[in-house]
């Protein structure tokens, strides 16, 4: 591997995120991560995310192989997610390496996130301080991660139709959020407990 040119506005730090930003030069990844963490209140745990499917894109790049950004990020939960078969997992490694990436050290370099979050507080100085929100941001940013959810879900149906798996691929596929009161039990779509600004019960 070719490190890249230093980068000055890095925090030229030596820890495995700031290995990756020389190694491939990702000069604004410091800037993106800074901005998902604070003002788009992006949780530590999916932060990870924005480092690796970089990883994965230049490493899929280097070895010539085309793909598209949802195949990017299927690929990725396939790689990483929990809830995907040891099966799936294996047959994409298999088919990844026949494409001559080297799987073994891809998934070395992806990062956790406490590795982000170590480099976010101890090398770039970042301190967690999150902006407040208001009711519609934050319903804004639970549908965009629905929306993603109800992506995947439809790509995996569409995947299974015609196999064992599944009859047809004729689903529409329906992600729903709901919050159940730990007071007294009554549960609510996401958005019309938010626009109530709340159950209330406590108030009777
Ligand atoms: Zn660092
Ligand atoms: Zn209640």
């Amino acid at each position: 591997m070719n490190p890249g040119p230093a980068d000055e506005k890095s925090a030229d730090c030596h820890c495995k995120v700031g290995t990756l930003i020389q190694t491939f030069g990702f000069d604004d990844l410091d800037d993106t991560l800074e901005r998902s963490w604070r003002d788009e209140g992006v949780s530590v745990r999916q932060l990870p995310r924005d480092v690796n499917e970089r990883v994965l894109a230049r490493t899929l790049d280097d070895a010539d192989v085309e793909f598209l950004r949802p195949e990017l990020e299927t690929t990725y939960d396939l790689l990483v997610g929990d809830d995907v078969s040891d099966a799936a997992r294996i047959e994409k490694r298999r088919h990844l390496s026949k494409a001559g990436v080297d799987v073994e050290r891809l998934q070395n370099q992806f990062v956790s996130h406490q590795t982000v979050y170590r480099h976010l507080t101890d090398c770039l100085g970042l301190e967690f301080e999150r902006a407040p929100i208001d009711a519609d941001t934050a319903l804004d940013q639970v549908r965009a991660v629905q929306h993603r959810t109800a992506a995947v879900a439809g790509d995996r149906v569409e995947r299974l139709a015609g196999n064992d798996g599944l009859d047809h691929g004729d689903y529409q596929i329906i992600v729903d959020v709901t919050a159940t009161c730990e007071h007294c039990g009554t549960y609510y779509e996401l958005g019309e407990l938010f626009s109530k600004g709340g159950c209330g019960c406590r108030a009777e």
